[in-house]
């Protein structure tokens, strides 16, 4: 499988994608594909693999423990990333078990059993993910009895470690040796990876066997890391391995990738790909910074994790059609790890409603982003520029942030700032802690990029500096009534007339079009070439004669959008963008992907924040709970990607996978929410009734159709991310 942009993995920087690089390069040599098959036909697991003197030569086995444990101290953030690679192999054993016992001792004030052993490959460790025991207390220690079943790298364990229940959150986790249990191995879901029954008949431990300084929910949460670094491997492998087959394999004289039914699925998987990494690395980051609130960003990550790896595993045996259900394909073997790591986390309703816990009892995940070093003279030098304007009127506050670049830093100065993405991220900062506040320029954005990139001078002194200033309102005439999503079939024509070009044909589902000065305008000036070479992109003055713009009343009842009808609309020469024809490259490349991808949530669709608004004080029952868990960990998911796109632009690396899928994440989910509100409403959900924030949640229900319609809908959003992200063949058209 070569490497794709989603091969890129949970971690970002640099040393991580060395890591990443050079652990796949390890596991693909040393973890061959027959030495793996023959371990599938083996009747017992061996207690150390064919790899594993390997695997600890290279130090993947210590790589998160600290160093003052023995460790190399690289943080479970690292580990994750070595982890993830790693399990695309599929390898066999206890080598994630291991992982996570040396993880829970050097989580805990002190070790009961040498970490060095684990580390160094001498012993090989597990950790039951039960339910806790009872544990009665004795002399000197603590008496337990019960059974955990399916303790995963069990059978050959020299240490394993049990949930307690003491009545304590000090004393919640025990470290055992063998000889004081009873293990029964158990056959398994997964064929290349044992797990065990450990049986306590008043088995009695002394007191230093309890790891101390250690609770129930953060072995949880360093469980949920390291076993969804785990999963986060297996759904890349589906989702490479699904992504070549839907391009090579052909059925009804096409490949299958280009069925919207295979290329829509496999998008989706990608999707999910993205969104597990994304709350993955919030999670693993969160407990290497030991934040306050990294049980509940693990949280999050347990409640989207495991249920993406089986889904996107299942989806990979679909996508392969009958190869995908025999023994000799490997996708199975890649579901049953899949099955078997999600039997490791409580229920799913369990883990949602603990999110949804957290989100009710106000806990809040942290935004910032970390910048380096040079950020803060960056600050300081935005900060004191910013400071005059703060104090300015309304009026003259305009003009110096137009003129002074504010508006649009990315773009070059004298228009913008000729800003770094370091610099937009910190002017956005020191813009909200300023409280100014920017013109909304709405299409005039997209209308001054087109200018600055491609226009000429005129037209960058006439038309961008006064709408940077927002004394301009712009409109977008694109769409036609028989061109939207296939915009670039569109039939309005400009035809050469002396001095300029005479304009014919109708617009529809203009926005603002009856309140706006100028008009983006693209118009066939070439019929007799392919359909994206005959088109040419003009600034239109919207008082021109033969202009006639009727409003359309949207299902929200206002009229924002309209139709445009153009007869005999004269267009002067100096009023092309760029060049005659070239007109779909302009519209296409503005200087938008310089620009930093800042999240902002509109007042009109439903956000997390509505949510939480609405839950607080409600009684819900246990499935709308678990609903609310749902809603917040997919919100949570958008805003990491968010942050992921920010710092992939710091960095210079390439951002279009992830923030398409951000895009198409975020779409969805103001209708998830307003859907929840209105439906959990009941009759307050269709009429108005006192005291219930009925208006709002139907109003945000209704307008927030149009988010997955406008600015390319939902499937051909797939139809992108399946073709760009997953190298899936274009459609036929
Ligand atoms: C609120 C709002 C504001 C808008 N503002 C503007 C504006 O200011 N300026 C402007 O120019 N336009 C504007 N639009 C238009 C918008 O860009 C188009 O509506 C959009 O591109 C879809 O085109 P369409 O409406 O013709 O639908 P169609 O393209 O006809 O699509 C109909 C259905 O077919 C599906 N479909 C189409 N092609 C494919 C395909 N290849 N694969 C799979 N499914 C497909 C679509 O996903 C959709 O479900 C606005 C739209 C809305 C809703």
């Amino acid at each position: 499988m070569g490497r794709h942009s989603y091969d890129l993995g949970i971690g970002l920087s640099p040393d991580h994608a060395a890591l990443a690089d050079s652990v796949q390069a390890f596991a693909t040599k040393i973890i061959d594909h027959d030495h793996v098959r023959a371990v599938v036909e083996q009747p017992r697991e061996d207690k150390f693999p064919f790899y594993w003197d390997a695997l600890v030569g290279q130090g993947l086995l210590g790589l998160h423990v600290p160093e003052d444990k023995g460790g190399d101290g690289a943080g479970v953030l690292t580990a994750a990333v070595a982890l993830e690679a790693l399990a695309r192999t599929i390898a066999p054993g206890p080598y994630v078990p291991t992982v996570l016992a040396s993880a829970a001792l050097s989580a805990a004030d002190a070790a009961p059993f040498p970490i060095s052993d684990l580390i160094g490959g001498r012993a090989v460790g597990a950790v039951a993910m039960t339910a806790p025991l009872p544990a009665r207390e004795v002399a000197d220690g603590w008496q337990i009895s019960g059974v955990c079943d399916g303790v995963l790298g069990a059978e050959h364990a020299d240490v394993l470690i049990v949930p307690i229940d003491t009545g304590t959150d000090d004393a919640a986790w025990a470290a055992i040796t063998p000889d004081q249990v009873t293990i029964t191995a158990q056959d398994s879901i997964d064929v290349l990876r044992g797990a065990a029954r450990v049986e306590l008949v008043d088995a009695v431990i002394g007191a230093d066997a309890v790891l101390s300084g250690l609770s129930r929910r953060r072995l949880r949460s360093i469980a949920t890391v390291i076993l969804g670094a785990e999963a986060v491997g297996i759904i890349s492998w589906c989702v490479g391995t699904a992504a070549d087959y839907a391009t090579t394999r052909v059925q009804f004289g096409r490949p299958i990738g280009q069925f919207q039914g295979v290329k829509h699925k496999c998008a989706r998987m990608g999707i999910a790909l993205e969104k597990a990494r994304a709350v993955l690395w919030d999670a693993a980051g969160a407990l290497d910074r030991d934040d306050e609130t990294a049980d509940y960003a693990a949280a999050i990550a347990a409640a989207i994790v495991p249920d993406i790896a089986v889904q996107v595993a299942q989806d990979c045996i679909q996508v392969h059609g009958g190869i995908g259900f025999t023994w000799e394909h490997d996708a199975h073997l890649y579901y049953r790890r899949a099955l078997s790591i999600r039997a490791q986390f409580p229920s799913r309703e369990e883990r949602l409603t603990t999110v949804a816990d957290h989100a009710v009892a106000g806990d809040l995940l942290p935004t910032d982003l970390e910048l380096p070093a040079e950020a803060d003279a960056i600050r300081t030098e935005i900060r004191a520029a910013l400071e005059p304007i703060a104090d300015l009127g309304e009026d003259d506050q305009l003009i110096a942030l137009g003129d002074g670049g504010w508006v649009q830093p990315h773009l070059p100065t004298p228009y913008g700032r000729s800003a770094s993405p370091l610099e937009q991220v910190i002017i956005a900062d020191e813009l909200a802690a300023a409280k100014i506040q920017l013109p909304q320029l709405l299409m005039g954005g997209w209308a001054v990029q087109a200018v600055v990139a491609h226009g000429t001078d005129e037209q960058k002194r006439d038309l961008a500096v006064p709408t940077l200033r927002g004394d301009l309102v712009w409109c977008q005439l694109f769409s036609e009534p028989g061109a939207g999503s296939d915009l670039a079939s569109i039939t309005t024509k400009a035809e050469r007339v002396d001095g300029g070009w005479r304009v014919n044909g109708q617009k529809i589902w203009t926005t603002v079009a009856q309140f706006a000065d100028w008009a983006m305008l693209i118009a066939r000036t070439d019929p007799t070439v392919p359909k994206h070479d005959g088109i040419t992109y003009f600034v239109l003055d919207m008082s021109t004669p033969g202009i006639t713009v009727r409003p359309l009343r949207e299902m929200t009842g206002s009229a924002l959008f309209n139709e445009v009808f153009l007869d005999d609309v004269f267009v002067p020469d100096s009023a092309v963008v760029g060049e005659v024809n070239d007109g779909w490259n302009v519209a296409r490349t503005t200087l938008a992907g310089e620009r930093v991808a800042l999240s902002q949530k509109m007042e009109a669709y439903a956000t997390d924040r509505d949510l939480l608004t609405f839950v607080t004080g409600r009684d819900l029952s246990p499935l709308a709970t678990a609903t609310v868990g749902e809603l917040i960990a997919e919100s949570r998911a958008i805003d990491v990607i968010g942050a992921r796109v920010v710092l992939k632009q710091l960095s210079g690396s390439d951002v279009s996978t992830t923030s398409s899928v951000g895009k198409l994440l975020g779409m969805g989910l103001g209708q998830s929410i307003s859907e929840f509100i209105v439906a959990e409403l009941g009759v307050a959900g269709a009429v108005s009734v006192a005291g219930q924030p009925s208006d709002k949640a139907m109003d945000q229900l209704i307008s927030g159709r149009a988010t997955t319609i406008y600015g390319g809908t939902t499937e051909v959003q797939l139809n992108v991310i399946g073709e760009r992200m997953l190298g899936l063949p274009r459609d036929a058209a």
